[in-house]
């Protein structure tokens, strides 16, 4: 069994591709990651790679975002199967097997080809819609244990409610708190920068009401210097902030 774990970002939508090679040297991710460095991207965009044996390989890890299908990456899973126009079934079972694993963890889940949302690729070129069984809007028809789950019909339509305003908030608080300021370069919220963040506020607001509150000094030269002393560490204390924010 794989044993897929959900990351804690929000996703929507499982993207299949191909290697767009034949070529048994091909046949690994490390060949992958190869060619995406040198497009200058961290490594390997795809989350999973599937050779033509049906090993599973890992990629990306599932909590980054995918650099696959370009415009469409956030909210999404990338999987990569090895082949350009020989597909083996083994790759095919174990790529039925981890959508299975990833469709029981999510109430809403499509799964697409990256030739739909690229009208020039023709990836992944097998027909994954038959492959993955999937109906028209990109659903896994029912295979898995979750809809074989014999629900009240009642029950279902208020579980299928409750799921849909959950996630709407969920969404809500995260347009919220996601500020451009606490994001990394991938769009990521860092939570190293928000707890730095929250901690530095806090010094300062502390530093500053006591200094000028609480202590009684008069506005002067000298105090007003203080003051500006005190911003500094606060400007200081962002270097060290971003610093360590980025530090993978
Ligand atoms: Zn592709």
């Amino acid at each position: 069994m794989i044993e897929f774990k959900k990351p804690n970002r929000f996703v929507e939508k499982v993207f299949i591709h191909c290697s767009d090679s034949d070529i048994t040297s091909h046949d690994d991710w490390k060949v992958i990651d190869g060619w995406h460095k040198e497009r200058g991207w961290e490594g390997i965009g795809y989350h999973y790679f599937i050779t033509k044996k049906g090993e599973l390989q890992i990629g990306r890890p599932l909590e980054k975002i995918p650099s696959a299908q370009y415009g469409y990456n956030t909210g999404s899973i990338a999987i990569c199967v090895s082949g350009s126009k020989d597909f083996t079934e083994k790759s095919f079972v174990t790529l039925r097997q981890l959508c299975d694993e990833i469709d029981v963890e999510y109430d809403k889940l499509t799964f697409h080809g990256h030739c739909e949302v690229d009208k020039n690729k023709t990836c992944p070129v097998f027909d994954y819609k038959s492959v993955l069984g999937l109906n028209d809007k990109g659903y896994l028809k029912p295979s898995n244990s979750k809809e074989l789950k014999p629900t009240p019909q009642e029950n279902r339509v208020v579980e299928k409610h409750s799921v849909e305003v959950n996630k709407w908030y969920n969404n809500k608080l995260k347009i919220k708190m996601t500020n451009k300021l606490l994001q990394d370069n991938e769009g990521n919220l860092s939570s190293k920068r928000v707890a730095g963040y929250i901690v530095l506020a806090t010094y300062l607001t502390l530093s500053v009401s006591g200094f000028y509150f609480m202590a009684d000094i008069p506005v002067n030269k000298l105090s007003l210097l203080n003051g500006m002393g005190i911003m500094m560490l606060g400007l200081l204390g962002v270097g060290v902030i971003e610093k360590f924010a980025k530090k993978k």
